[in-house]
C-alpha cells in the first residue's frame, strides 16, 4: 500500500510540475500576445424566449496564436488575473467590442446589447470606470449598447463600496448582470440590495434540469424571485430542446447556449444572424 501511495504521489507531483510549467509559459506569453494583438472577441447569441428575437450577444475572448491555435479563456484568464494583465486584456476586449458595435450599428443591425465579462481584478481597479468611459469616447459608441456581466463572487466585497461602484456604472449607462448566479455563497439579502438589472442562471443548474429535481427547483426559485422583484433573467448553457422548454415554462426571459450557437467570430455571427432572422 505504501508503495502505491508513493507512485501516485509521484504522478501527482509530475502533473503539478507540468501545470506549473504551463502557467509559467502562459505568464511569459501574455504580454507579447497583447502587443501582437492576438486576443480576439467571439460572440454568442442571447435570444428572447417569448418573441424568439435576438436580444444580445456575449463577448467571449479567444487567444489566437500566430500558428492559428485557439486558446480558451479558462486556460489563460486565471493566469492573467493573478499577474494583473487581465486589466489590459479587458480593455482590449471592450475596445474591440465597441468597434464591432459601431460596425453593426452602421450596418443597421445593432438592435441588441453586447455583454462584456468583467473579472474581479478589473472591478477593483480604480481606473476601471474612467477607462471604460475613455474607450467609449474614443470609439464613439454609446454605453447603452453594453451590459457588464459581473460574477457573484466578484460582488462579494464590502457592501457600500460595491453599491457605489455599480451605481456609478449604471449612471454611465451600463446595464449590470450578475453572472453565475446561485454558485457563490453570498446572501440573497446582500445581492438584492445591489443595483442590478439582470440575473444569469448558472449553467450548472440549467444542464441538469432534465434529470435532477434539485436543479429544477433551484432554477425555478431563481427565476420566480427575479420576476417578482422586476429583475430580468437569462439562462446560460442551454443545449437541448428539453432544457429550453423547461426554462421557458419557468418564465425566464432570455436564453443562451449551444442550442442556438457556440461563440463564433464576427463573420460567422453575422451569417448566423441572417439565417436566424429568416426563421
Ligand atoms: P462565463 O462568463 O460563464 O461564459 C460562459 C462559458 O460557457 C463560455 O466559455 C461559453 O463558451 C460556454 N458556453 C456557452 N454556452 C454553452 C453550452 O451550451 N454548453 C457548454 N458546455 N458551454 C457553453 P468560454 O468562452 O470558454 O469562457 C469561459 C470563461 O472565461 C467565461 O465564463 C468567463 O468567466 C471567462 N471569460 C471569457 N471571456 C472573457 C473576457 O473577455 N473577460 C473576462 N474577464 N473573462 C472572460
Ligand atoms: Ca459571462
Ligand atoms: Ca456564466
Ligand atoms: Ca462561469
Amino acid at each position: 500500500a505504501k508503495h502505491t501511495t508513493g507512485i501516485s504521489f509521484m504522478y501527482y507531483s509530475e502533473d503539478m510540475a507540468r501545470a506549473a510549467e504551463q502557467r509559467l509559459e502562459i505568464t511569459k506569453d501574455l504580454h507579447p500576445a497583447l502587443a501582437r494583438n492576438e486576443f480576439e472577441v467571439y460572440y454568442q447569441p442571447q435570444v428572447d424566449l417569448t418573441t424568439n428575437k435576438l436580444t444580445g450577444v456575449e463577448s467571449l475572448v479567444r487567444w489566437i496564436k500566430s500558428d492559428g491555435t485557439i486558446i480558451r479563456p479558462d486556460h489563460f484568464i486565471p493566469v492573467a488575473e493573478s499577474t494583473g494583465v487581465i486589466i489590459d486584456i479587458g480593455k482590449q476586449v471592450f475596445r474591440k467590442s465597441c468597434r464591432q458595435a459601431r460596425e453593426w450599428r452602421e450596418k443597421g443591425m445593432l438592435n441588441f446589447k453586447i455583454a462584456i465579462n468583467v473579472s474581479v481584478r478589473q472591478f477593483s481597479d480604480p481606473d476601471f470606470v474612467p477607462s471604460l468611459k475613455q474607450i467609449l469616447r474614443e470609439e464613439e459608441v454609446e454605453s447603452s449598447y453594453f451590459e457588464l456581466e459581473i460574477t457573484e463572487s466578484t460582488l462579494m466585497n464590502e457592501v457600500e463600496s460595491t453599491i457605489k461602484l455599480l451605481e456609478e456604472l449604471n449612471d454611465v449607462g451600463f446595464a449590470i448582470s450578475i453572472d453565475d448566479f446561485g454558485t457563490g455563497y453570498s446572501s440573497l439579502n446582500y445581492l438584492l440590495r445591489l443595483p442590478i438589472q439582470r440575473l444569469k442562471v448558472d449553467r450548472s443548474f440549467v444542464m441538469n434540469v432534465e434529470h435532477d429535481e434539485k436543479a429544477r427547483t433551484i432554477s425555478g426559485l431563481i427565476v420566480s424571485m427575479a420576476n417578482n422583484l422586476g429583475i430580468m433573467t437569462i439562462a446560460e448553457g442551454i443545449e437541448t430542446e428539453g432544457q429550453l422548454e423547461f426554462i421557458r415554462n419557468l418564465g425566464c426571459k432570455d436564453a443562451q447556449g449551444f442550442y442556438y450557437s457556440k461563440p463564433v467570430n464576427c463573420t460567422e455571427f453575422e451569417k448566423w444572424y441572417k439565417e436566424f432572422k429568416k426563421q
